[in-house]
């Protein structure tokens, strides 16, 4: 079986059966991760473990704090404007889709939010031309969405945002390739893509940034007070640390962001490649700034939407129905998803353009 959820998503098998094999007893403790108390050496040797392999990856330098936080990455919309505001009253958001729209929306409660480009009026299908952004030298930063996992609409490369800090989020397009991590200010992911389980949420965020949180800032939202801590202000999801630590390890062993990127490129040329031979299948983003993670499609009579749908989970084909804001299919291929299940995929699509199309 193989599942296209875009979230949450469908972890590498080696993960899971890692997890299982060490879920009553890890590693002689005699205790499950889940038991463990988060101050004990070996719970606070897994959770820093998680943390190095992510700095390994990612190329993190110590110029940034890395959190394991909770409240996913909806909980951020909010904790950005109450940390990263540091006095100033407005900040700068590109509106690219469902998910900037609702970063936006949550910011405008704490900031004068000024949205200095937004691909709307032509239903997102592409990303403004960061040379046309009408950003303001005065904001406390600029936030993007570089995957907008609804649309799949992603950018094709990073905007230079001077000396006003880059903000983004990355839940659906983190680890999926090599990032230059210096070019950001934060980085923030719910985990339920690439990383791991819902409810956790990795923010990276540079510490000079640290320490200005407005003072109505609930304590559990300032990055300061958590970086302090290391994430450990109160009791951390524990367990959903260390199964993000088992996926970076296993990103390790497949050859780091690199070899990630190698076959997440395959597998999204593979699969639009095919959409676009075809007639009966389509997807309305302008090329240069379609999803390598998130592949929307339709097809040509919206009639057969169910008929499709059956068929592929009868397949083994799980999970294919597009967001209900947009309808169609949506086919998630994050890092946990084979090229095999990229392959399957396109079988079942031509097979069902032959009968049906
Ligand atoms: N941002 C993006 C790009 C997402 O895809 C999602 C959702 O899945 C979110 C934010 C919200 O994440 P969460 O459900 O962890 O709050």
């Amino acid at each position: 079986q193989y599942n296209f959820c875009a979230g949450p998503a469908a972890l590498p098998t080696a993960v899971l059966e890692r997890a299982r094999e060490e879920m009553l007893d890890w590693r002689g403790t005699g205790m499950s991760v889940m038991e463990m108390s988060h101050r004990s050496e070996t719970y606070v040797g897994i959770a820093q473990q998680a943390e190095q392999d992510l700095r390994d990856l990612m190329g993190i330098s110590d110029d940034y704090a890395v959190l394991f936080l909770q409240g996913g990455a909806s909980s951020q919309f909010s904790a950005i404007p109450l940390n990263l505001l540091r006095g100033h009253e407005s900040a700068d958001y590109i509106n690219t889709g469902n998910w900037s729209k609702k970063a936006i929306a949550e910011a405008r409660r704490f900031a004068d939010v000024n949205v200095a480009a937004s691909s709307e009026a032509n239903g997102f299908i592409d990303v403004p031309d960061p040379d046309t952004w009408q950003t303001r030298s005065d904001a406390a930063y600029l936030h993007v969405t570089p995957n907008e996992t609804i649309g799949g609409l992603a950018y094709d490369r990073l905007p230079d945002s001077g000396d006003v800090p880059l903000v983004a989020d990355m839940s659906s397009t983190i680890l999926s390739r090599p990032l230059d991590v210096s070019r950001f200010g934060m980085i923030y992911a719910g985990a339920q893509k690439n990383i791991g389980p819902s409810g956790l949420v990795v923010v990276i965020v540079r510490r000079d940034l640290l320490g200005h949180a407005s003072p109505a800032t609930p304590t559990m939202m300032d990055y300061k007070v958590q970086a302090d801590s290391g994430s450990m202000y109160n009791t951390p999801a524990t367990y959903s640390w260390y199964l993000a630590g088992l996926v970076f390890q296993w990103l390790k062993e497949q050859g780091g962001l690199e070899a990630m990127e190698t076959i997440n490129r395959r597998k999204a040329d593979k699969l639009y490649g095919f959409i676009d031979q075809s007639d009966f299948y389509a997807n309305p983003i302008v090329p240069a700034f379609r999803s390598w993670m998130n592949v929307p499609f339709t097809l040509a009579d919206d009639r057969l939407d169910s008929e499709f749908l059956q068929g592929a989970e009868a397949r083994g084909l799980l999970n294919l129905k597009g967001h209900r804001s947009v309808g169609g299919m949506r086919a998630s291929i994050y890092n946990a998803m084979p090229e095999s299940g990229v392959d399957a995929l396109i079988d079942y699509m031509a097979s069902f353009e032959k009968e049906r199309g």
